[in-house]
């Protein structure tokens, strides 16, 4: 029997309203998911590479406006959108990542060729973009970010002085929209991808989880892959990623025990909402969230799919 694989994806934790949620939105973020996991797993069933088939699953979900990532990205202060991004490989725990880059259609890609083609690990703004025109990506003005939700919620959120999360007229407002996937391939090799626009009204130059290898994006071969979505602030203290593979390391506990102590433990006690998806080195996928709800999809070792909106489906 060949090595067996199996992928899972994130479009984001937290509050989803099912009472706002209207069929036609819903209809439109399930076929996305869905469109990303399959994206991903064509990949590993035609023998490809863990890391090729996170970003291909990224991909996806960056170019569709329904969640918060490349296009559809939320604004900062500034009216601009600034996005973040990192993948890690498992096997010589190869990272790169991305922050606060504005004209970059897909910043999944560029934190994988700064794995593969520089000398680092985490390459910001204008430097992160000199990188990227250099290595033939083309320049993307921020108008193909920009939605006129993202704008409305940014001056909902300038009226009441807040950052991060607002309640407007959408019904997944309040859920923060950073899109992952986490892979394990037929060679045995995990990988894990994240990509946001970050948290809406942030201050410009603000970098989150999503770019820190060890608390947004992990993999580990042989232990296990994790891609997480919450608040940022939170998300970087507690180490979550890297916490998650220590625990599997160490304690040797499992997938499903690691996730779920890390996202229901200090991290939720000290404010810390949003979850984290995780796939170990036998393919087993783990979905954990502290919110009522994550935008998730999988494909399992048995080439079972599963997409999934809400906390108690
Ligand atoms: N973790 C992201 C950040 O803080 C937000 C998200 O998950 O949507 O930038």
């Amino acid at each position: 029997m060949s090595q067996p694989f199996s992928i899972a994806i994130h479009g984001g934790a937290g509050t989803i309203l099912k009472q706002q949620m209207s069929a036609e939105l819903k209809a439109s973020i399930l076929h996305d998911l869905e469109a990303s996991v399959r994206a991903g797993h064509q990949v590993l069933i035609s023998g490809g590479d863990a890391l090729d088939a996170v970003v291909a699953a990224v991909k996806v979900l960056e170019d569709s406006p329904n969640f918060n990532a490349g296009k559809g990205s939320v604004m900062t202060n500034k009216e601009i959108i600034e996005m973040d991004a990192s993948v890690m490989h498992g096997k010589e725990g190869a990272a790169g990542a991305i922050a606060a880059v504005r004209h970059i259609k897909n910043p999944i890609e560029l934190a994988r060729d700064v794995m593969k083609k520089s000398n680092h690990v985490l390459l910001i703004g204008e430097g992160a973009e000199e990188f990227a025109f250099k290595n033939g990506y083309s320049y993307t003005e921020q108008d193909y970010f920009y939605t006129d939700r993202r704008y409305e919620q940014l001056q909902s959120m300038k009226e009441k002085g807040l950052f991060a999360l607002s309640e407007s007229k959408y019904p997944d407002d309040n859920k923060y929209g950073t899109v992952g996937a986490v892979a394990l391939d037929q060679q045995g090799n995990l990988a894990a991808a994240t990509s946001t626009g970050g948290v809406t009204n942030k201050q410009y130059g603000r970098v989150g989880d999503s770019s820190i290898i060890g608390a947004g994006t992990v993999a580990e071969n042989g232990n296990v892959a994790v891609s997480t979505t919450g608040m940022g602030e939170f998300f970087i203290r507690k180490m979550v990623a890297g916490d998650v593979a220590a625990r599997m390391r160490y304690l040797k506990e499992d997938v499903h025990i690691a996730s779920e102590t890390v996202i229901q433990g200090e991290l939720k006690s000290m404010g810390g909402e949003g979850g984290l998806i995780a796939i170990d080195s036998a393919g087993d996928i783990h979905f954990a969230m502290n919110s009522s709800g994550m935008y998730r999809a999988s494909i399992d070792v048995d080439g079972q799919i599963s997409v999934k909106i809400y906390a108690d489906e």
